[in-house]
């Protein structure tokens, strides 16, 4: 493994576990599994472990798998605070006490505002005195280092970087994303700032893997040095000295030896020109072929209405990347329609509350209108009520 540095001077593996990710069974994350892969993991000397208040069931898993194992002092943990749901002082308490009551543990290494959207909302929190209880958990120790992840566009991020002394930040970047979200001015402005950065979403929930359109594939295929889509785009994050930590969602141990392997042998300033013209030649035939930016992180949901959101945008762009247009309508029907409550775009009423909360800003209200002309024609519909009927019998 290879290591960066925090700011407090700790050495932090430069692949970081994403632990919103852990495989479930009927809804619940299947322990043993998760266990096998973080200890795994552990062993090839991944030392960040990224959660959140709001990942359903994440951190409790993780602390009690470290708990178990007797692991909790080999590795750093981040977790979250959502701020978003904070309406008084007391409030921040009680969120971080429950957290580390889920974590099992007394500190919290890493500690972020979740989503912080803007310059705004830390004001807000300032209202609620939270650089005072910063100040305070940082002297008793029970936070080491504070941070914020972030969502919005670069010039929003770049405020915020202004307006508090961060330990640290959390970006979504990636080769899709290096102009869009924080961006790499952002990611570069943090460093000169001495401020490290950890990164989210670096295969945008998995799309650049699983979702490469054939020229894209084609392009990784024919070049002469064989690597994983995912290596590929990991090494173009690691080839960047302002990145501190990627953060990757692991839920195999295929994905994790894959990504292991990538972080020994990719170093600050590896990449050469061709790999570059590579990165440039796979980022085209994307953008060429997606339709909607949705990295299915599920910020907006639950819907009121019941609308899986991530999967309508999952289909709908396979549909035009993978150009099997039948099989993904047979996807989408059997995993929305085939159930006692339907949760198929048709009931969407525009009521517009998931846009407020899409760190992509996509126009969900609108896409959803454009996927459903795609994904269902009339006679897919009336399959789709026969089967609920049949469902709900
Ligand atoms: S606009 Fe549609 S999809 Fe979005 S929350 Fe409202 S009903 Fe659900
Ligand atoms: S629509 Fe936005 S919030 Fe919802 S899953 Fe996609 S990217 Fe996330």
């Amino acid at each position: 493994m290879q290591y960066r540095r925090l700011r407090n001077g700790k050495k932090v593996s430069v692949l970081g576990y994403g632990c919103m990710r852990f495989t479930k069974n009927a809804g619940r994350i299947d322990l043993p599994k998760a266990e096998r892969e973080i200890l795994a993991a552990i062993r090839y000397g991944v030392n960040y472990f990224d959660t959140a208040y709001i990942y359903p069931g994440s951190e409790a898993a993780l602390g009690e798998i470290l708990a178990r194992n007797h692991c909790r002092e080999k590795v750093m943990i981040a977790t979250k605070l959502p701020y978003y749901l904070v309406k008084s002082p007391a409030m921040i308490d009680r969120f971080f006490n429950e957290e580390l009551s889920r974590l099992q543990t007394d500190y919290i290494d890493c500690y972020l505002m979740h989503m912080l959207s803007d310059v705004k909302s830390w004001e807000r929190m300032k209202g609620y005195g939270i650089e005072k209880w910063i100040a305070a958990r940082k002297k008793e120790g029970s936070i080491r280092q504070i941070g914020f992840s972030f969502h919005g566009d670069t010039d929003t991020f770049i405020e915020l970087l202004d307006a508090y002394d961060w330990d640290f930040c959390q970006i979504q970047y990636n080769y899709l994303d290096e102009h869009t979200q924080a961006g790499r001015r952002g990611l570069q402005y943090a460093a000169k700032k001495g401020i490290p950065v950890i990164i989210m979403e670096p295969l945008r929930g998995g799309r650049l893997v699983t979702q490469l359109p054939a020229q894209a594939k084609k392009a990784i295929a024919d070049y002469p040095e064989k690597r994983s889509a995912a290596a590929w785009a990991l090494r173009w994050l690691w080839d960047q000295p302002e990145v501190t930590v990627v953060l990757s969602g692991m839920n195999s141990m295929e994905m994790l030896r894959d990504n292991v392997r990538t972080a020994i042998h990719s170093e600050a300033g590896c990449f050469t020109e061709d790999e570059r013209k590579l990165i440039r030649e796979v980022r085209s035939a994307i953008r060429k072929s997606a339709k909607v930016g949705c990295t299915g992180c599920s910020y907006c949901m639950p819907c009121p209405q019941g609308v899986d959101i991530p999967t309508a945008f999952s289909c709908y762009n396979k549909m035009f990347l993978e150009k099997k247009k039948n099989s993904v309508r047979r996807e989408y029907f059997q995993v929305t329609s085939f159930k006692k409550d339907r949760s198929d775009m048709t009931k969407c009423i525009g009521c517009g509350k998931c846009e407020r909360h899409c760190p992509q800003h996509i126009e969900i209200r609108k896409e959803l209108k454009n996927a459903e002309k795609a994904l269902l024609p009339a006679p897919v519909k009336l399959i789709m009520s026969i089967a609920n009927k049949i469902a709900n019998h």
